[in-house]
């Protein structure tokens, strides 16, 4: 941990997968005999650069890019890029931790990796996105590609920032190189179904909990957190399998709506107008209602029962004190949509209540598992229809809770989703490692 001072969010993603471990080592000698574990937690490679763009006054700003290109040994490296102030190489390298075993469970060929930037897209202009994605492209563009690393959207990047990385990177190398990137539109090499990829493969991992205890999303009363692309994507899902969605939050509070959201309302404001989530509720009028730093899960859970929860906005935002109260709400099933979004103490609430919880890397790996669908269209020059891409992200996400549930039952922790979705991705990397030597 000394090597890596100052970085909590990566410390706190290595103990949760180390706490998993135990019992593989016991099973698995040659894994420690190798070092595995010491070589999985430091990554093959790590970039920080400089990121110089000129605002729209003529003003010159700095921003710092990273790339962390963490385990190759089942694939290019693949994972998103953040834009968000608090980003720092802390923040990337406890996503690409993640990303390692997310990626393995997929049974994809893909390695783990993240980047990202401390830029704040908030309020910045479309010219101001161009330049700074284009400034950020004329770096990291020498440090990847389809064979070597595949960048994608995450918090702050969606399709208009992947759209000026590809063009800068298209520009940069004279090469339409489509499986650079993933999350590119439709008509410029992009997939069906990855914009609502995470979110819809959310709600199919978490039905598949619900399945164990003879329920599903029917006439259930869901509470999601955050509005943006996972968030929204999760709430439609839902919604089509017969759920109320009764909340969602942004960063400046939480709305609840009792007669359930208005996703054609959200989207509009959220994916075209850009705008709070306050605004919502002026817009939908009836008993919906706006609380100015308020949690969704607090919110939902004060207001009524709530059967599942859905976090989809960020890391640590569903702390204990929001598990007690949705634990006394009467939740069944908790999805992780966002990467590491339940903190230590709100996971051991959910265990001791005997909540089925599905992990991030588990439950919202349908996003990278459908890039990996994107590249293989890209790889062929062929694009494939939305019902069949849904049809494959259904698969894959089924197998997920399949091999998490079946994993953790081999190693002694039945119902432990954690445990099986840390040990399933974990074992993945760590055969492919052992196979391919000491690099
Ligand atoms: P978006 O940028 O589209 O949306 C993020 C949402 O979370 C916004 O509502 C945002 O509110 C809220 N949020 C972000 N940071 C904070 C914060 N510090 N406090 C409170 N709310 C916050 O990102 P995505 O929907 O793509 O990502 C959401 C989560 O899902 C992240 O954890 C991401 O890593 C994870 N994820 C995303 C995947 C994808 O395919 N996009 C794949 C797998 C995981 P505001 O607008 O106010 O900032």
């Amino acid at each position: 941990l000394a090597r890596n001072a100052g970085e909590p969010e990566f410390h706190q993603a290595v103990h949760e997968v180390f706490d998993s471990l135990g019992r593989v080592f016991t099973k698995h000698p040659e894994y420690g005999e190798a070092s595995i574990l010491e070589r999985i937690c430091e990554p093959e490679r790590q970039l920080i650069f400089r990121v110089p763009w000129t605002d729209d006054n003529g003003r010159v700003q700095i921003d710092r890019g990273f790339r962390v290109q963490f385990n190759s040994a089942l694939g290019p490296y693949k994972g998103g890029l953040r834009f968000h102030p608090t980003v720092t190489l802390g923040t990337v390298k406890f996503l690409g931790f993640e990303q390692i075993f997310k990626n393995a469970l997929t049974g994809l060929p893909i390695g783990g990796g993240k980047g990202g930037s401390d830029f704040d897209p908030k309020g910045k202009s479309d010219a101001e996105i161009m330049r700074f994605c284009q400034s950020f492209m004329t770096e990291a563009h020498r440090h990847i590609g389809e064979h070597t690393d595949v960048p994608a959207g995450d918090i702050g990047v969606g399709r208009r920032e992947i759209g000026y990385l590809f063009g800068q990177y298209k520009r940069l190398t004279n090469r339409y190189e489509s499986g650079v990137l993933t999350g590119k539109g439709i008509t410029w090499g992009g997939s069906l179904v990855r914009t609502e990829a995470t979110g819809y493969g959310a709600v199919f991992f978490a039905s598949h909990l619900l399945e164990t205890r003879g329920r599903s999303f029917d006439g259930a009363r869901v509470a999601v957190s955050g509005s943006g692309n996972v968030a929204i994507y999760a709430i439609e899902k839902a919604q089509q399998l017969g759920a109320t969605v009764v909340s969602a939050s942004d960063s400046t509070g939480a709305i609840f709506d009792p007669e359930g959201i208005d996703l054609d309302l959200l989207k509009d404001l959220k994916e075209v107008r850009r705008e709070r989530i306050e605004a919502y509720v002026a817009e939908r009028g009836g008993n919906a209602e706006f609380r100015a730093g308020a949690s969704a899960f607090a919110l939902a859970a004060e207001r009524g029962g709530v059967d599942v929860a859905l976090p989809c906005a960020t890391q640590n935002e569903l702390g204990e004190a929001d598990a007690l109260a949705l634990v006394k709400a009467g939740i069944v099933a908790v999805a992780e949509g966002a990467n590491m979004p339940t903190t230590p103490e709100g996971i051991r609430v959910f265990k001791d209540a005997n909540v089925l919880f599905g992990p991030g890397k588990a439950a919202n790996a349908g996003g990278v598992a459908t890039s990996a669908l994107e590249m293989q269209q890209n790889a062929s020059r062929d694009s494939w229809s939305f019902e069949y891409t849904e049809e494959r992200l259904a698969a894959i996400m089924r197998d997920i809770h399949d091999v998490s549930a079946a994993t953790a039952e081999e190693y002694g922790a039945p119902g432990d989703y954690v445990v099986g979705a840390n040990i399933a991705g974990f074992t993945r990397v760590a055969d492919a490692m052992l196979a391919l030597g000491v690099i």
